[in-house]
């Protein structure tokens, strides 16, 4: 069968929602459109009924009860509410909360946002392999520390943390325990209770699910957690989260999550072989590359590399026929390494040149090899046109170099 180009390898970013998915959804558009909270007629009944059966499937995907479910915009509004909901409830408390450095925007803009009102935030560092330090953790928890935000695993190099050991810390100091869990539930096995994970973002359109709508998981007992509302209005969600239910999103998810829990060993099976094949294809056809991260604790559908000797724009420019995510990210204009990756000790040049290869269920062999293909043509390409790469070919110490400017 013939590609179909471009080819969509930026899973970490969105996928692509599952025919299945938009099928359980499309009645619940026209002549199932009630409002779930209008409780006198069939119509409000039907909506709440679906509603009801989507909070059971996302309660069983990470084991938990289905009345610990809170539906919201998506995850960016689960961490929002999570970690601003936690500080507010708890002020008297305590007034510390920790996280780390390689979290999402959506944790980190909150914290610093949190420190502007006087919280204290901690953002310990993480190691060369992308995961923290349980000892750093275990110090820096103090009496004042109402609340530990850590993710499940990174959005850009795919590691996985330890989420368990850190859930039993925090259950040990008493500490709640925030998860954002996007990009793990639903690719690799999340329990809340194994865990001990006592709030957990997620987010549907990560899990082949719609856009815009997500659920935040909030521990009812063992210890039950309260929160302050971030959005006032009529109550729903247990007074956590008001406003009307966005039913066709919410339905979305549920069924996003039925289907990552039952093809989840299958799918993990299948993305973790084409990945290996990815990282294996271009690795032995190039030399001077690296990858960012742990390949032990990873998700099995990524792979992040860095490509030494190529400038990244023109790499990106090279496969412009593959949709990927590259290590810089265009902050008001300048072109900055990825924070990630800076947190790894990874250089500014060789954040520059990474790509991160996210795989997704609609990928095939057939693609992968194609991408292989392209990443090293073009990589070869690149280094031909690099005086650099010929130097460090014949055992020239690039870094011990100086430099002068033409003219001087
Ligand atoms: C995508 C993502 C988010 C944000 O989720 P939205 O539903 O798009 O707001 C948060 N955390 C991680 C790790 C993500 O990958």
């Amino acid at each position: 069968m013939a590609i179909k180009l471009p080819i969509y390898l930026d899973n970490h970013a969105t996928t692509p929602a599952d025919p299945r998915v938009v099928d359980a959804m499309l009645p619940y558009f026209t002549e199932k459109f009630g409002n779930s909270a209008s409780r006198n007629h069939a119509f409000g009944w039907a909506a709440e009924e679906a509603v009801e059966i989507a909070r059971a499937q996302i309660a069983k995907l990470i084991n938990a009860s289905p009345k610990e479910i809170i539906f919201t915009s998506g995850a960016t509004e689960s961490n929002n509410l999570a970690i601003k909901g936690v500080a507010e409830m708890y002020r008297e408390k305590g007034n510390h909360i920790i996280t780390q450095v390689t979290e999402h925007k959506a944790v980190l803009d909150t914290c610093k946002r949190l420190e502007k009102y006087g919280y204290e935030v901690t953002y310990l560092p993480v190691q060369k392999d992308g995961r923290i330090n349980l000892d750093d953790l275990r110090k820096a928890i103090t009496p004042k520390t109402i609340l530990i935000s850590i993710m499940y695993a990174n959005n850009e190099i795919g590691v996985v943390q330890p989420i368990e050991e850190i859930g039993k810390i925090a259950k040990e100091k008493g500490v709640f325990f925030h998860v954002d869990g996007v990009q793990a539930a639903g690719k690799i096995p999340v329990d809340v209770q194994r865990d001990g994970i006592d709030l957990l973002s997620i987010s549907a359109h990560k899990i082949y699910g719609p856009k815009g709508v997500g659920a935040l998981y909030v521990r009812r007992k063992n210890p039950r957690v309260q929160l302050s509302a971030i959005i006032d209005g009529g109550g729903h969600e247990r007074g956590m989260r008001s406003g009307t239910l966005n039913v066709t999103g919410i339905i979305g998810l549920g069924k996003a999550c039925e289907l990552c829990q039952q093809e989840m060993a299958e799918e993990t099976a299948k993305l973790s072989r084409l990945r290996d094949r990815l990282k294996e294809g271009i690795m032995s056809k190039l030399d001077e590359c690296y990858i960012n991260g742990s390949m032990e604790h990873r998700l099995p559908h990524n792979i992040n590399i860095s490509f030494a000797f190529v400038e990244g724009e023109s790499l990106l420019m090279g496969i412009n026929d593959i949709a990927v995510s590259s290590g810089s990210a265009c902050t008001s204009a300048t072109l900055e390494p990825s924070y990630v990756l800076k947190a790894l000790g990874v250089g500014e040049d060789l954040a520059h040149t990474s790509i991160r290869f996210g795989i997704g269920r609609f990928n095939t062999e057939e693609e992968v090899d194609y991408v292989v293909g392209r990443v090293v043509e073009t990589v070869n390409r690149l280094r031909e046109l690099s005086p650099l790469y010929e130097m460090a070919k014949e055992g020239v110490d690039i870094s011990k170099m100086k430099w002068t400017a033409a003219g001087e």
